[in-house]
Protein backbone atom coordinates (compact mmCIF):
# COMPACT_ATOMS: atom_id res chain seq x y z
CA UNK A 1 0.00 0.00 0.00
CA UNK A 2 1.45 3.62 -0.97
CA UNK A 3 0.48 6.29 0.73
CA UNK A 4 0.68 9.68 -0.32
CA UNK A 5 -0.33 12.61 1.87
CA UNK A 6 -2.25 14.97 -0.84
CA UNK A 7 -3.17 17.59 1.30
CA UNK A 8 -1.95 17.91 5.13
CA UNK A 9 -3.76 21.74 5.74
CA UNK A 10 -6.92 23.02 7.45
CA UNK A 11 -9.63 24.86 5.65
CA UNK A 12 -7.91 27.56 4.41
CA UNK A 13 -4.63 25.38 4.01
CA UNK A 14 -0.92 27.29 4.16
CA UNK A 15 0.18 29.36 2.74
CA UNK A 16 -3.21 31.01 3.25
CA UNK A 17 -4.72 33.07 0.39
CA UNK A 18 -4.14 36.91 1.70
CA UNK A 19 -1.67 35.77 4.48
CA UNK A 20 1.90 36.84 5.64
CA UNK A 21 2.20 35.64 8.79
CA UNK A 22 5.24 33.89 9.60
CA UNK A 23 4.01 30.76 8.92
CA UNK A 24 2.94 31.31 5.67
CA UNK A 25 6.34 33.47 5.18
CA UNK A 26 8.70 30.25 5.99
CA UNK A 27 6.27 27.82 3.87
CA UNK A 28 6.96 30.51 1.13
CA UNK A 29 10.36 30.71 1.99
CA UNK A 30 10.89 26.91 2.43
CA UNK A 31 8.67 26.12 -0.69
CA UNK A 32 6.40 23.98 0.98
CA UNK A 33 2.60 23.94 1.53
CA UNK A 34 -0.50 22.43 2.93
CA UNK A 35 -3.45 22.12 0.83
CA UNK A 36 -6.92 21.34 1.77
CA UNK A 37 -7.16 17.45 3.31
CA UNK A 38 -7.01 14.62 0.49
CA UNK A 39 -5.06 11.06 1.31
CA UNK A 40 -4.03 9.11 -2.17
CA UNK A 41 -4.05 5.20 -1.56
CA UNK A 42 -2.51 2.96 -3.92
CA UNK A 43 -2.50 -0.88 -3.81
CA UNK A 44 0.38 -1.58 -5.71
CA UNK A 45 -0.78 -5.23 -5.86
CA UNK A 46 -4.07 -4.55 -8.08
CA UNK A 47 -2.89 -1.73 -9.00
CA UNK A 48 -5.98 0.55 -8.10
CA UNK A 49 -6.00 3.66 -6.05
CA UNK A 50 -8.50 4.73 -3.31
CA UNK A 51 -8.90 8.33 -2.80
CA UNK A 52 -9.86 10.06 0.60
CA UNK A 53 -11.80 13.05 0.62
CA UNK A 54 -12.02 15.41 -2.58
CA UNK A 55 -10.23 18.37 -1.80
CA UNK A 56 -10.65 21.68 -3.55
CA UNK A 57 -7.18 21.43 -4.27
CA UNK A 58 -7.65 17.81 -6.39
CA UNK A 59 -6.53 18.62 -9.73
CA UNK A 60 -3.25 20.95 -8.52
CA UNK A 61 -2.80 17.81 -6.17
CA UNK A 62 -2.66 15.30 -8.85
CA UNK A 63 -0.67 17.25 -10.95
CA UNK A 64 2.44 18.48 -8.61
CA UNK A 65 2.23 14.90 -7.31
CA UNK A 66 2.14 12.65 -10.22
CA UNK A 67 -0.30 9.68 -8.59
CA UNK A 68 -2.69 7.73 -10.43
CA UNK A 69 -6.47 9.00 -10.95
CA UNK A 70 -8.56 6.87 -8.17
CA UNK A 71 -10.69 4.28 -9.60
CA UNK A 72 -13.00 4.27 -6.08
CA UNK A 73 -12.85 7.01 -3.62
CA UNK A 74 -14.61 7.66 0.14
CA UNK A 75 -15.96 10.84 1.58
CA UNK A 76 -15.20 11.08 5.67
CA UNK A 77 -17.60 14.13 5.92
CA UNK A 78 -19.47 17.13 3.80
CA UNK A 79 -17.55 20.07 4.52
CA UNK A 80 -16.34 22.32 1.45
CA UNK A 81 -12.35 21.43 2.56
CA UNK A 82 -13.17 17.29 1.86
CA UNK A 83 -15.88 17.14 -0.93
CA UNK A 84 -15.65 20.29 -2.95
CA UNK A 85 -13.13 18.96 -5.13
CA UNK A 86 -15.26 16.01 -6.39
CA UNK A 87 -16.54 18.10 -9.59
CA UNK A 88 -12.52 17.58 -10.41
CA UNK A 89 -13.88 14.34 -11.74
CA UNK A 90 -15.65 15.74 -14.50
CA UNK A 91 -14.18 14.97 -18.15
CA UNK A 92 -11.33 13.12 -15.72
CA UNK A 93 -12.91 9.73 -14.46
CA UNK A 94 -14.95 7.54 -16.72
CA UNK A 95 -16.71 5.95 -13.73
CA UNK A 96 -16.00 6.40 -9.87
CA UNK A 97 -17.70 4.43 -6.90
CA UNK A 98 -17.67 6.88 -3.77
CA UNK A 99 -18.53 5.49 -0.33
CA UNK A 100 -20.18 7.99 1.96
CA UNK A 101 -22.00 6.81 5.55
CA UNK A 102 -25.24 6.01 5.34
CA UNK A 103 -26.72 7.60 8.97
CA UNK A 104 -28.90 10.38 8.95
CA UNK A 105 -27.26 13.49 10.11
CA UNK A 106 -29.98 15.26 12.90
CA UNK A 107 -28.32 18.76 11.51
CA UNK A 108 -29.15 18.39 7.90
CA UNK A 109 -31.58 15.36 8.29
CA UNK A 110 -29.43 13.99 5.51
CA UNK A 111 -26.46 10.85 5.44
CA UNK A 112 -23.04 11.87 3.89
CA UNK A 113 -24.09 9.52 0.91
CA UNK A 114 -27.47 11.65 0.13
CA UNK A 115 -25.42 14.83 0.68
CA UNK A 116 -23.18 13.84 -1.90
CA UNK A 117 -25.89 12.41 -4.02
CA UNK A 118 -27.94 15.49 -3.96
CA UNK A 119 -25.22 17.86 -4.90
CA UNK A 120 -23.42 16.32 -7.24
CA UNK A 121 -26.46 14.37 -9.04
CA UNK A 122 -24.98 15.67 -12.47
CA UNK A 123 -22.07 14.03 -12.28
CA UNK A 124 -22.81 10.99 -14.37
CA UNK A 125 -19.70 9.08 -13.59
CA UNK A 126 -19.94 9.16 -9.75
CA UNK A 127 -22.03 6.24 -8.40
CA UNK A 128 -22.56 7.12 -4.65
CA UNK A 129 -22.09 3.76 -2.12
CA UNK A 130 -24.20 4.05 1.09
CA UNK A 131 -22.05 2.85 3.81
CA UNK A 132 -22.75 1.62 7.02
CA UNK A 133 -20.24 2.94 10.01
CA UNK A 134 -18.65 -0.31 11.38
CA UNK A 135 -19.34 -2.57 8.47
CA UNK A 136 -16.17 -3.52 6.62
CA UNK A 137 -16.35 -3.01 2.97
CA UNK A 138 -13.45 -3.90 0.08
CA UNK A 139 -12.35 -1.71 -2.57
CA UNK A 140 -9.59 -1.35 -4.52
CA UNK A 141 -8.25 -4.85 -2.48
CA UNK A 142 -8.80 -2.77 0.59
CA UNK A 143 -10.85 -2.86 3.75
CA UNK A 144 -12.09 -0.14 4.58
CA UNK A 145 -14.19 0.95 7.55
CA UNK A 146 -15.83 3.99 8.70
CA UNK A 147 -15.66 4.76 11.87
CA UNK A 148 -18.11 7.94 13.64
CA UNK A 149 -15.97 10.50 15.10
CA UNK A 150 -16.69 13.68 17.00
CA UNK A 151 -17.21 17.13 15.03
CA UNK A 152 -20.20 18.77 15.68
CA UNK A 153 -22.63 19.99 14.69
CA UNK A 154 -22.15 17.79 11.35
CA UNK A 155 -21.44 13.76 11.56
CA UNK A 156 -17.93 12.92 10.40
CA UNK A 157 -16.35 9.24 9.88
CA UNK A 158 -12.35 8.43 10.36
CA UNK A 159 -11.40 4.79 8.81
CA UNK A 160 -9.22 2.34 8.71
CA UNK A 161 -7.94 0.81 5.37
CA UNK A 162 -6.32 -2.86 5.75
CA UNK A 163 -4.83 -4.72 3.02
CA UNK A 164 -6.11 -8.32 3.69
CA UNK A 165 -2.95 -9.59 1.83
CA UNK A 166 -0.50 -7.78 3.02
CA UNK A 167 -1.77 -6.81 7.28
CA UNK A 168 -0.71 -3.34 6.33
CA UNK A 169 -3.15 -1.15 8.06
CA UNK A 170 -4.06 3.11 7.45
CA UNK A 171 -5.40 4.80 9.75
CA UNK A 172 -7.25 8.45 9.44
CA UNK A 173 -9.14 10.10 12.40
CA UNK A 174 -11.07 12.18 9.87
CA UNK A 175 -11.63 15.81 11.33
CA UNK A 176 -12.67 15.49 14.97
CA UNK A 177 -12.28 16.32 18.59
CA UNK A 178 -10.19 13.45 20.83
CA UNK A 179 -13.71 12.57 22.15
CA UNK A 180 -13.64 9.39 19.66
CA UNK A 181 -16.02 7.23 20.47
CA UNK A 182 -14.57 3.83 21.92
CA UNK A 183 -15.63 1.01 19.49
CA UNK A 184 -14.66 3.30 16.59
CA UNK A 185 -11.01 3.57 18.20
CA UNK A 186 -10.79 -0.15 18.36
CA UNK A 187 -10.67 -0.25 14.95
CA UNK A 188 -8.54 2.81 14.30
CA UNK A 189 -5.62 0.96 16.96
CA UNK A 190 -2.50 -0.61 16.15
CA UNK A 191 -2.13 0.93 12.47
CA UNK A 192 1.21 0.80 11.28
CA UNK A 193 0.56 4.48 9.95
CA UNK A 194 -1.65 7.02 11.48
CA UNK A 195 -2.32 10.43 10.26
CA UNK A 196 -4.30 12.33 12.96
CA UNK A 197 -6.31 15.72 13.26
CA UNK A 198 -4.16 17.87 15.50
CA UNK A 199 -5.07 20.83 14.52
CA UNK A 200 -2.91 23.57 16.18
CA UNK A 201 -0.87 23.33 19.32
CA UNK A 202 -2.77 23.18 22.71
CA UNK A 203 -1.48 26.78 23.61
CA UNK A 204 -4.03 28.64 21.19
CA UNK A 205 -7.42 27.11 23.18
CA UNK A 206 -7.08 30.48 24.55
CA UNK A 207 -7.49 32.60 21.63
CA UNK A 208 -10.29 29.80 21.00
CA UNK A 209 -14.23 31.76 21.78
CA UNK A 210 -14.94 28.38 23.31
CA UNK A 211 -11.48 27.64 24.07
CA UNK A 212 -10.54 23.72 24.85
CA UNK A 213 -11.99 20.54 25.94
CA UNK A 214 -10.95 17.13 27.13
CA UNK A 215 -7.61 18.20 28.88
CA UNK A 216 -5.10 15.70 30.17
CA UNK A 217 -3.98 15.24 34.04
CA UNK A 218 -1.39 18.42 33.57
CA UNK A 219 -4.51 20.73 32.09
CA UNK A 220 -3.20 20.47 28.74
CA UNK A 221 -6.46 20.25 26.66
CA UNK A 222 -6.48 17.94 23.78
CA UNK A 223 -9.47 19.62 22.06
CA UNK A 224 -9.46 22.85 20.36
CA UNK A 225 -12.97 24.04 20.57
CA UNK A 226 -15.18 21.43 19.77
CA UNK A 227 -14.24 20.13 16.54
CA UNK A 228 -10.71 19.32 16.65
CA UNK A 229 -7.78 17.68 18.71
CA UNK A 230 -4.73 19.79 19.36
CA UNK A 231 -1.23 18.71 18.54
CA UNK A 232 -1.23 17.35 22.15
CA UNK A 233 -4.36 15.32 21.56
CA UNK A 234 -3.41 13.86 18.53
CA UNK A 235 -0.30 12.57 20.20
CA UNK A 236 -1.93 11.02 23.11
CA UNK A 237 -4.61 9.65 20.38
CA UNK A 238 -1.61 8.37 18.38
CA UNK A 239 -0.66 6.82 21.94
CA UNK A 240 -3.62 5.42 22.82
CA UNK A 241 -4.32 3.96 19.62
CA UNK A 242 -0.79 2.19 19.72
CA UNK A 243 0.26 4.05 15.87
CA UNK A 244 3.51 2.77 14.32
CA UNK A 245 4.11 5.78 13.47
CA UNK A 246 1.90 9.06 13.17
CA UNK A 247 1.51 11.92 11.25
CA UNK A 248 -0.16 15.26 12.24
CA UNK A 249 -2.53 16.41 9.82
CA UNK A 250 -5.21 19.05 9.17
CA UNK A 251 -2.86 21.88 9.94
CA UNK A 252 -3.56 25.77 10.37
CA UNK A 253 -0.99 28.25 9.60
CA UNK A 254 -1.59 29.18 13.58
CA UNK A 255 0.87 26.88 14.37
CA UNK A 256 4.18 29.84 15.16
CA UNK A 257 6.22 29.42 12.66
CA UNK A 258 9.45 28.30 14.43
CA UNK A 259 6.84 24.73 15.86
CA UNK A 260 5.40 24.45 12.57
CA UNK A 261 7.40 22.74 10.55
CA UNK A 262 8.57 20.15 13.67
CA UNK A 263 8.26 16.40 13.42
CA UNK A 264 5.50 14.86 13.16
CA UNK A 265 3.69 17.46 11.40
CA UNK A 266 3.04 16.82 8.17
CA UNK A 267 3.47 18.20 4.90
CA UNK A 268 2.10 18.03 1.28
CA UNK A 269 3.77 15.28 -0.85
CA UNK A 270 4.59 13.03 1.98
CA UNK A 271 4.85 9.41 1.01
CA UNK A 272 5.04 6.06 3.09
CA UNK A 273 4.94 2.47 2.03
CA UNK A 274 3.09 -0.12 4.15
ZN1 LIG B 1 -0.65 32.67 7.58
ZN1 LIG C 1 -14.61 19.40 8.91
ZN1 LIG D 1 -11.61 19.76 7.43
Amino acid sequence: MRVTLLGTGDTTGTPTVGCDCDTCTAARERGVERTRFSVHVENERTGESLLIDFSPDFRYQFLRDDVPLPDAAVITHIHFDHLDGLGNVFRVVDSLEVYAADETDPQTDKSVAETVRDDYHYLDPVTVVPTTPLETVHSCGLDVTLVPVEHPPLVCYGLAIEDPWTGAKLSITGDTSYDIPEESRAVLADADLLLADGIVPASLCEHHPLGGRHEDSEGTPRTFGTKHMTREGALAMAEQLNADRTRLVHLAHFYPAEEAFEEPLAIDGEEYVL
